[in-house]
């Protein structure tokens, strides 16, 4: 069974100052698992989880997240301003991203940022933006082919945009060394939301073994190995989560096995995990507005896909807990539906739930990555506010609710929006 990190009666005395829809984040889970994280890779001495700012961009949280060691992992400018406004730089960021745009290159290395290269190409082109190589880069790792684990293919890194092969990264270390650069690492990213303990491990096995190739041919220094993001979490109530101390052992185990008889007992290890870090701990919260008895039975809600757009995008489960009556029977067939108008606007098809009152708050489970960060204003809709819910119970609005006034700021041509609405 899933259960809120909230309550209904402390849901009710938000609502009272912000309004529905809005996300909650729960700290004391974060705290909890950010600490746990760090336990698990705390036997490799330059450990370092470099946040995903993209699954959940906001300054509170990387606040958090920053007591525990953690860097930021960006990918776009305004990510890494993000970063840097909470005192992120220098090492404390890792610029990750492909199809990379020259000015940002540029930011990044003002940053001192740690750079990872997408492709063989970007060697010249970093070059060109920048005009001198740091001491360090790291290039980003595509194998290609489909990533199997103990229970199945995962995925198929043949299809992915990203990464280069084995090759192209041999040869790009060779001209970068050849530049000056002393520090390399190697960065890969293969599966998304993988829920077995073995990914992790695998993944660190392949890269471990193209790391004393790469070392070895190319004569190169390597300084870390960034296994990127990807770990799961269990969104399905019958799904088992994965347990982070086993798979900080199991990347041990690789590294003792492949790295340490190499004599490269020195490399550090990197994650960039974002679902795995603020996925569970994040909530949307909604109330149930309208209903509606076509072919089928509809329950609106005042959130729609541009608050949540994992259902309406991947069909991706989320867990709904109608708040106060998680001890009663699931007799009713919803769709959960938001406004837009785009039929793909559901939360939920076909969901068995306890029949739903107008007026029932309904608790939207494990948006906590990839949730408010995927909004968007279709149909006019304004992002919601996302409140912080702390340990001794009480909270805060780490974000506000986007106004109308926001949404028309960008037309440089309209009057200002108080005289747009006047004798509205
Ligand atoms: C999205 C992304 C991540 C985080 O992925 P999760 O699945 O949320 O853990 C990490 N690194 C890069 C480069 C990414 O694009």
């Amino acid at each position: 069974m899933k259960t809120p990190f909230v309550t209904k009666e402390k849901l009710e005395e938000i609502i009272k100052e912000v309004p529905t829809p809005f996300h909650i984040y729960d700290e004391k889970g974060l705290r909890a698992n950010a600490e746990a994280v760090k336990k698990a890779f705390s036997w490799n001495k330059g450990y370092r989880e470099y946040f995903a700012v993209k699954a959940l961009p906001n300054p509170s949280i990387l606040k958090i997240l920053q007591e525990y060691g953690c860097g930021s992992d960006c990918s776009s400018f305004t990510e890494l301003v993000m970063a840097k406004a909470v005192g992120n730089t220098g090492d404390m960021v890792m610029y990750s991203s492909n199809d990379t745009p020259d000015e940002e290159y540029v930011f990044a290395n003002n940053m001192e940022a740690i750079i990872n290269l997408d492709d063989l190409t970007m060697v010249e082109c970093f070059e060109k933006a920048v005009g001198k190589f740091p001491k360090t880069m790291s290039c980003r790792f595509n194998p290609g082919g489909v990533f199997e684990v103990s229970n199945g293919i995962m995925d198929n890194p043949g299809d992915a945009k990203y990464g280069m092969t084995a090759d192209q990264l041999k040869e790009a270390f060779r001209i970068m060394k050849s530049k000056g650069v002393e520090h390399f690492g190697i960065h890969s990213f293969l599966v998304s939301n993988c829920l077995t303990n073995d990914y992790y491990p695998m993944l660190a096995k392949t890269l471990f073994k193209l790391a004393v190739e790469v070392s070895q041919e190319v004569g190169c220094h390597i300084a870390f190995i960034n296994l990127s993001g990807g770990v799961g979490i269990p969104y399905k109530p019958e799904d088992k989560g994965n347990d982070i101390i086993a798979i900080g052992e199991g990347v041990r185990k690789a590294y003792e096995e492949i790295l340490v008889p190499a004599g490269m007992d020195d490399v550090a290890i990197y994650t960039e995990m974002g679902r795995f870090m603020t996925g569970p701990y994040g909530g949307l919260v909604t109330t149930a507005i309208h209903e509606k008895h076509i072919m089928k039975e509809y329950i609106g809600v005042d959130a729609c896909a541009c608050n949540l757009m994992r259902p309406a995008m991947y069909g991706s489960y989320h867990h709904i807990t109608v708040m106060g009556k998680e001890d009663a029977p699931c007799t009713e067939k919803y769709d959960i539906t938001g406004s837009l108008c785009e039929n793909n606007d559901k939360f939920a098809i076909d969901r068995m739930l306890p029949k739903i009152d107008m007026g029932d708050i309904l608790f939207i489970h494990d948006t906590g990555a990839h949730g408010f960060a995927m909004g968007y204003n279709y149909n006019g809709k304004l992002r919601s506010a996302e409140v912080l819910l702390h340990e001794d119970g009480t909270w805060e609005v780490i974000r506000r609710a986007e106004k109308p006034q926001d949404y028309f700021a960008t037309f440089d041509s309209l009057p200002i929006y108080d005289e747009l609405i006047k004798n509205m």
